[in-house]
């Protein structure tokens, strides 16, 4: 996967993805990643980059010639189109399935916006999809950005260490994770589940399942209605709340 990013601020990219697990996947060779300056772009003789909107109003508009030649750096250089991300508060909001079908691409473009956004007609011109990471405001797409590839790394073979761990994570199969625990056995008066201890790992699998539908049930009962849960789980979750109202 080779991800290219357009920001006006591209060392906030690259600092905040060199290290840890993206860092290491990077340094292998297993995810590429450029931060490419849209300054760089500019055609204005004092490296501006943005202008006051038309019609009037407060902020200032990122303009479409930096962003579109920049772009044109990118894409002149790859044998394929790639998608082109803009991450803006109205796009689609960003979720765990996003991230699995974007990690297919061989390469993915994001623009940055900042100030009051960006030109319209840039947009029109060499955007594919428009991803919001939530129903807030940010002052740039750059944390956004790095959000994204961050989820869209975790998906690709290679950059975790053991492949199975992104699958037991929240959203694998449409639940949300059942609790961890490690050692000491006992910390602070609070014991592990004796369950975990048992070295039983079919009773431990089907108490995780439980308390993987049990917390998905209590903290985002939406995700219910799309997960792949048998009837019998259905059940369960059905006396668990039943139960759970009764207290
Ligand atoms: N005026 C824009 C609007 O109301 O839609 C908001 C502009 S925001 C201050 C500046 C930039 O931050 C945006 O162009 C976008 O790139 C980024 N941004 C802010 N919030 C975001 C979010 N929730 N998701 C993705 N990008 C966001």
């Amino acid at each position: 996967m080779e991800y290219y990013v357009m920001t006006l601020f591209p060392d906030m990219i690259t600092r905040g993805l060199d290290t840890s697990i993206i860092g290491r996947a990077i340094e292998n060779q297993v995810l590429s990643l450029e931060a490419v300056n849209i300054r760089d772009f500019t055609n204005d003789k004092h490296g501006r980059t943005d202008d006051y909107p038309y019609g009037g109003g407060a902020g200032m508009v990122m303009q479409a010639q930096p962003i579109y030649d920049c772009y044109r750096s990118i894409a002149d250089r790859l044998a394929y189109r790639p998608r082109v991300i803009y991450l803006t508060p109205q796009g689609r909001v960003f979720n765990q399935q996003m991230a699995r079908e974007f990690a297919l691409e061989p390469g993915l473009v994001f623009l940055c916006g900042h100030y009051e956004g960006v030109d319209e007609r840039v947009l029109d011109e060499i955007v594919t999809d428009q991803v919001s990471i939530g129903d807030f405001v940010l002052t740039g797409g750059e944390l956004p950005a790095m959000c994204m590839i961050d989820a869209i790394s975790r998906m690709i073979p290679g950059v975790l260490h053991n492949d199975e761990s992104a699958e037991d994570d929240s959203f694998g199969d449409g639940l949300l994770e059942f609790p961890q625990y490690s050692r000491p056995e006992t910390w602070n008066g609070r014991k592990v589940p004796q369950i975990l201890l048992s070295g039983d790992h079919a009773k431990v699998d089907a108490w995780r399942r439980e308390q993987s539908l049990m917390r998905t049930a209590e903290r985002r009962p939406d995700l219910l209605e799309t997960a792949a849960i048998s009837p019998k789980e259905k059940e369960f979750v059905r006396n668990f709340l039943a139960n759970k109202e009764k207290l």
